[in-house]
């Protein structure tokens, strides 16, 4: 994983200045099991195979969050948001 992070605040980046922070969590739209869904949301990970949204924290930078939207197959960002 060697792929260059635009942050916001600080320009491009190198991945290795940030910190991994997970899958946003899709919220299911109705669950009657709460405390099923609060399990599915913190542990579950779809580890999907193309874009996905994710955080990232930008640790030797910024130190702010960042939640981009990353093709896991060629690493490329098509979206950042702080
Ligand atoms: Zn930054």
């Amino acid at each position: 994983m060697a792929f260059c992070i635009d942050c916001p605040s600080c320009g491009p980046r190198p991945v290795t200045e940030y910190r991994y922070g997970g899958e946003v969590p899709r919220v299911p739209a109705a669950c009657l099991d709460e405390a099923a869904r609060d399990v599915d949301r913190v542990w579950m990970r779809t580890n999907p195979e193309g874009p996905t949204t994710e955080r990232w924290y930008h640790e030797l930078g910024c130190r702010r969050w960042l939640t981009i939207v990353r093709d896991t197959r060629t690493d490329e960002i098509s979206s950042i948001v702080r």
